[in-house]
Order: C-alpha cells, then sequence, then structure tokens
C-alpha cells in the first residue's frame, strides 16, 4: 500500500481540499509553494507511463480537479501542474499523483 492508498483509506492523516468519488486532493507535506496540493485517483495508477486508454476519463478526472482546486484557492495570475513519471523526473511515490503548484511566481526550465 503506498503512503496515498493510506491517506485515502484514512489510515494516516493529510490536509484534505477536495473529495470526490474518484479523486483525492491535499496539501503535499513538503511544500514548494505557497499552494502546493497533490491530486490523486482513488485507484491507484502507478504512473502516467503506465497509464492505459482504460485510464482515460480517470485521467481527465485528475486535470478537472486540479483546475478546481485551483480555483478553490483563488490562483488568478496562474498556476502550475506538474506530474512527475519514473525515475528521471524524480517520482518519489509509486501511485500518479498532480501537484498543483501556485502563489508565487514560477521559473522555466523546471530544475
Ligand atoms: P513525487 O516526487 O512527484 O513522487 O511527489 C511525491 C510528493 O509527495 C512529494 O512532494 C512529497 O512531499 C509528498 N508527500 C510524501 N508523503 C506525503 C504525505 N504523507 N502527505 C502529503 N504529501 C506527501
Amino acid at each position: 500500500m503506498t503512503i496515498f492508498e493510506k491517506i485515502i483509506a484514512r489510515q494516516i492523516p493529510a490536509e484534505i481540499v477536495l473529495e470526490n468519488e474518484k479523486v483525492l486532493a491535499f496539501r503535499d507535506v513538503n511544500p514548494q509553494a505557497p499552494v502546493h496540493v497533490l491530486i490523486v485517483p482513488k485507484r491507484v495508477i502507478p504512473r502516467l507511463a503506465d497509464a492505459s486508454p482504460n485510464d482515460r476519463e480517470l485521467l481527465g478526472e485528475l486535470l478537472l480537479a486540479a483546475g478546481e482546486v485551483a480555483k478553490k484557492f483563488g490562483l488568478k495570475t496562474g498556476f502550475r501542474v506538474v506530474i512527475n513519471s519514473g525515475p528521471d523526473a524524480g517520482e518519489s511515490v509509486p501511485h500518479l499523483h498532480v501537484h498543483l503548484l501556485g502563489q508565487r511566481q514560477m521559473s522555466w526550465p523546471p530544475g
């Protein structure tokens, strides 16, 4: 069981900011911006590289939820959405998650 499954099962605490039937969103424990929220599917897909056409709807739900969270936090001037897939990207939890970062100026390229 990944740490995110434990959060979904309420076995470990998290600051939940949005929940629906398909996804859960909670604050990142090690925030990289004033707003840093993770949006995770309740059904585990390990990483984007493992997603298949069967996951089409769930992938859409994740991005829609990210937009909803951005609205909830009033991120009117912009925000960034990141998905780390695999070791080169720095993925550390093998449970697909969308990072939503906001309330500070972002730079490009990312590190
Ligand atoms: P990634 O490196 O893309 O796999 O992102 C994993 C993220 O999960 C990191 O930003 C961590 O800070 C975050 N994280 C790990 N454990 C927890 C937790 N218990 N609650 C909230 N966020 C967590």
